[in-house]
């Protein structure tokens, strides 16, 4: 595509782009009618697979006019297909307009965001378009879609996925891409064979955390024991949580389930002098030894979040 620079007022970029749109749409039409076993379904990487998923259907858009309003926002958006405008804690502050000047947009169709990415104008690998409020015509917005092959990465397929060396990196900023996190992770610690950003079930939109898999004890050791990193890349510069991911599916180490009735254990002991899964038993036996008393334990948290509980000596 045509290289742009962002200055829309006064070039009638939107009369090309329309035509352009249009075309597109037809041929949208006709591909989404194609049998489920077509060529263009089950191919990602042929050209003019505009049926295969490739974004969430959750799109940020950034930088908008601050006088725009939810009705406008969808009325700008709205050709290219039915949408939703949303923004945090839109809900509890029943404001009209954004408050920070960004807002999602949650369209029906996935074929929308790659109609709506085709509509936009690139500048230094950023997508935007042109959008006007009441008081400000035809400003450039900033439109980051997520693509769905963002959310993993395998930096070394060779080695096995250990769930007993992957942490669990909290407060991810969002536009991070896994790849971004594994180079990021391996240059702090080494040894990253996978990267993975969480994302939500129905959107399939990044949630804000990721995991990162380890080939060696000495890298994980290394992450855990870290218990922070600095995420520097790009724009991206933020501190983040990093912990042991925590399995709900492990037999306890020290009895392999013989002492709690062959259940899984609910305990896992993140300090490097342990680093194993513990029964209520087990864990008490172990921790009442000197040096491990102020161990705390991690449980497997709803979403993959690992948390520490203050644990009960009965
Ligand atoms: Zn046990
Ligand atoms: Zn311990």
């Amino acid at each position: 595509m045509e290289k742009i620079i962002v200055q829309c007022q006064g070039k009638p970029y939107f009369q090309g782009l329309d035509d352009h749109i249009s075309e597109e749409t037809g041929g949208f039409v006709d591909g989404a009618n194609l049998p489920l076993n077509s060529p263009a379904r089950s191919s990602p990487h042929s050209q003019g697979s505009e049926v295969t998923e490739r974004y969430s259907r959750k799109v940020f858009v950034g930088g908008l006019p601050p006088d725009i309003d939810e009705d406008e926002i969808t009325t700008s958006f709205r050709r290219f297909g039915p949408l939703v405008v949303d923004w945090p804690h839109k809900a509890e502050s029943k404001s009209y307009f954004p408050p920070k000047g960004y807002a999602f947009l949650l369209f029906q169709d996935e074929g929308s965001v790659q109609q709506l990415i085709e509509a936009c104008i690139t500048d230094e690998e950023k997508l935007y378009l042109c959008v006007s409020s009441p008081t400000i015509k035809d400003k450039p917005v900033q439109i980051r879609p997520w693509r769905l092959a963002d959310a993993d990465f395998v930096l070394d397929a060779s080695m096995p996925l250990d769930p007993r060396k992957t942490v669990f990196v909290g407060g991810v900023p969002r536009p991070l891409k896994a790849v971004e996190l594994a180079m990021i992770m391996d240059r702090l610690y080494g040894g990253v064979c996978y990267a993975g950003i969480d994302t939500d079930p129905e959107l399939k939109y990044p949630k804000g955390a990721g995991r990162v898999a380890f080939a060696n004890q000495q890298s994980y050791i290394a992450a855990i024991s870290a218990r922070f990193v600095q995420l520097q890349h790009g724009d991206i510069d933020k501190r983040v949580e990093v912990k042991p991911y925590v399995l709900d599916d492990q037999m306890c180490d020290e009895c392999q389930g013989q002492r709690c009735g062959g259940k899984f254990a609910p305990f896992f002991c993140a300090n490097v002098t342990c680093l194993q899964y513990y029964c209520e038993h087990c864990w008490a036996t172990i921790h009442s030894r000197p040096g491990r008393e102020y161990h705390k334990p991690l449980v497997k948290e709803g979403a993959d979040r690992p948390r520490a509980v203050p644990f009960r000596w009965c």
